[in-house]
């Protein structure tokens, strides 16, 4: 792939995004919450449950890009300010999304990591702003965009001088409707064949079908992702936004008793792998 300087660093050597003690490349991370901030009580019942259960970071979003300009749009800085509440009760790092360019300096001041959503991929002068906003940046997929396209976008972040992008997988458009989306888990090791840089995947949004959930985080995790994202609520009927695909805090405490052995196993398998191989070269 042309033009990728920094994103397609032909390396072993992958890169590890910190937040805070969050390390994105090393270890499992997986991030959990509600699809929006809608209120105080709904946030800090949701992320004190995902942390209970063992998330490392806590997602919200408090501008919310919806296709009817009729649905809730987020609570704006009110939300903010619930994050940072939450987070100081419950000590995860925040996650969240921005969506103008002009709100990045001051967003950038409550979030740990800045999102950026499938719909604003390619929204240039947010991928600049970001790159210059200090804070790693995680970055969807557009829903109709190429791997090309998607590390173009990086690149952007990277040029401006932010090396910490960490890639989301989220589900890309296809003639299927029984699925929101399309998960393409082939994503994962085309993106590290790729790119040295961070991959995670959103079983949610490219699912939008709770029964679908746990099968592609493990599937994901067995195909060498970096991390989850995971929408959950305290009482998903009464969610504001994407009210069908989120998790209830006991389906999510459920999955994650799953997916830590599923990585273990997975990590064991690929030293038994190198250790095969080390043996041949040695014989
Ligand atoms: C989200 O994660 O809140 C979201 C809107 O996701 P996406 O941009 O992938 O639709
Ligand atoms: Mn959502």
């Amino acid at each position: 792939m042309k033009n990728l300087k920094l994103v397609s660093q032909p390396s072993t050597q992958r890169s590890v995004v910190m937040v805070e003690d969050v390390a994105f490349g090393r270890d499992l991370v997986v991030i959990a919450g509600p699809c929006s901030i809608e209120s105080e009580e709904q946030t800090l019942i949701t992320a004190q449950a995902v942390k209970r259960a063992g998330a490392n970071m806590l997602r919200g979003g408090a501008f919310k890009p919806r296709t009817s300009p009729y649905s809730f749009q987020g609570l704006g800085i009110e939300g903010l300010k619930i994050l940072a509440r939450a987070k100081s009760e419950t000590g995860l790092p925040i996650v969240t999304e921005v969506i103008d360019p002009r709100d990045v300096s001051w967003v950038a001041e409550f979030a740990d990591v800045l999102q950026i959503g499938t719909r604003n991929m390619q929204n240039f002068a947010l991928l600049k702003e970001v790159g210059r906003a200090g804070r790693p940046v995680l970055l969807k997929r557009g829903m109709y965009s190429t791997l090309e396209e998607w590390l173009n976008c990086a690149e952007y972040v990277l040029s401006e001088g932010n090396p910490d992008v960490i890639l989301c997988e989220r589900g890309i458009r296809t003639f299927e409707s029984y699925t929101r989306n399309t998960l393409d888990l082939s994503a994962v090791p085309a993106i590290k064949e790729l790119t040295h840089l961070p991959i995670i995947v959103d079983p949610t949004h490219s699912t939008g079908r709770i029964s679908l959930i746990g099968p592609m985080s493990m599937a994901a995790v067995a195909a060498g992702v970096d991390g989850l994202i995971i929408e959950v609520h305290y009482n998903p009927e009464a969610a504001k936004c994407d009210a069908d695909q989120a998790l209830t805090p006991d389906m999510f405490q459920a999955l994650m008793a799953n997916l830590r052995p599923m990585r273990s196993f997975m990590d064991r398998i690929s030293r038994q792998h190198d250790n095969d191989n080390q043996a041949e070269v040695t014989q």
